[in-house]
């Protein structure tokens, strides 16, 4: 005996990607933005209060949630804060699965942080294929609609990078029932796709996640946030008040909302990543690689008779790091993050001459 619970003892914690204390390595195996934050955030982070740190933050985020909703074309009662979208994540799940009602839907390729809740929760969860070009397959929701009690997945798609159409999503959730949540991951959206928020009008079980740690280049702030209707809102706020009253503090409310006064320097930072990961395809193409088409700020991609646990191995000797997984299905591929063109190019060259093509 000791004295650890059992529940802890089945914990299966998620694996996150290596996070180096040094800074010897060129870093894309996290899906971090290369670009730092605005100028703004900086200056506000300066001209903080830090007296201010003596008392509580707002419990209710209130200005941040106003000035997310505006940028989202909702209203704050329509926004819910969270300490990262992964909190968000786990906090949806708690809100909005049900064992008893059935199981949780996901693709069997997506974010390997779903199956952890679910085991969290001890939400009973059932992994749907994805098609043979790794794009989530829609209808394979609403065949198992009756013995659901909700669905998850990202879109784009991680770790594939592959993206849902906005009429595809539409059409889901018009024949899904509407008693049970469809909730859309869309950590990526940043990078080129539409986002679903434009249906919450229509669908009140759809509920959207949304985090600062991608697109917005706040991975170190930890914001995530959701967009869902008012009663699903004060669901996750019965959450939150039932594990931690203040989950973003002062400082990210501040520097959060000093971020959303500037969306014009993350549109050009985005446009940026989207320009050099289309270029970084081709390119990479061109080398013989396959690379799956992404709306992301990775790419997953796959080089004939090499392991992903090759190319990620052969990449660190070089100090580039990437992520693989041991995933049946997508054990051979790896995932890339876009950096910046020079870190793309030095990633070119540098497959460019550990895998010459036979012929030369
Ligand atoms: C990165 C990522 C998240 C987590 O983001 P945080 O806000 O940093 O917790 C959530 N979902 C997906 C699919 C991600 O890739």
């Amino acid at each position: 005996m000791d004295m650890f619970s059992k529940a802890l003892k089945n914990l299966v914690p998620y694996t996150a990607g290596e996070q180096p204390r040094d800074s010897l390595y060129v870093k894309l195996n996290t899906n971090e933005n290369p670009y730092p934050p605005p100028a703004p955030v900086k200056a506000m982070l300066q001209t903080l209060d830090v007296d201010r740190l003596r008392l509580y933050p707002d419990p209710l985020c209130r200005t941040l949630r106003e000035k997310l909703g505006k940028l989202n074309g909702v209203p704050a009662d329509m926004v819910f804060t969270a300490n990262g979208s992964d909190e968000a994540l786990s906090f949806c799940f708690f809100a909005f699965f049900d064992g008893e009602k059935g199981c949780v839907l996901f693709p069997d390729i997506t974010y390997s942080f779903y199956p952890v809740y679910c085991n969290f929760y001890r939400l009973p969860y059932r992994t749907l294929p994805v098609s043979a070009d790794f794009s989530i397959d829609a209808e394979a929701f609403i065949e198992n609609a009756k013995i659901s009690s909700g669905i998850i997945f990202p879109n784009p798609n991680a770790p594939t990078g592959m993206y849902l159409e906005p009429d595809r999503i539409a059409s889901l959730l018009e024949r899904y029932p509407k008693d049970k949540a469809v909730v859309i991951d869309e950590a990526y959206i940043d990078f080129g796709g539409v986002s679903s928020a434009g249906l919450l009008g229509s669908y009140t079980n759809l509920v959207i996640v949304r985090t600062f740690s991608k697109g917005m280049s706040l991975a170190g702030l930890r914001l995530g946030y959701v967009l869902a209707s008012p009663e699903a809102v004060n669901a996750l706020i019965r959450v939150k008040d039932s594990f931690n009253s203040y989950p973003v503090d002062y400082i990210t409310q501040e520097l959060a909302s000093a971020a959303c006064d500037n969306p014009d320097y993350f549109k050009e930072i985005q446009m940026r990543i989207r320009d050099t990961r289309d270029n970084f395809t081709r390119d990479l193409r061109a080398l013989g690689w396959n690379v799956l088409p992404s709306r992301a700020n990775f790419i997953f991609a796959s080089k004939d008779g090499l392991t992903g646990k090759e190319i990620y191995s052969k990449f660190r000797e070089q100090n580039i790091l990437v992520r693989h997984f041991n995933i049946e299905r997508i054990s051979h591929f790896v995932r890339i993050t876009i950096g910046t063109p020079a870190d793309m190019d030095l990633v070119l060259k540098t497959a460019a001459s550990l895998w010459r093509n036979n012929h030369d």
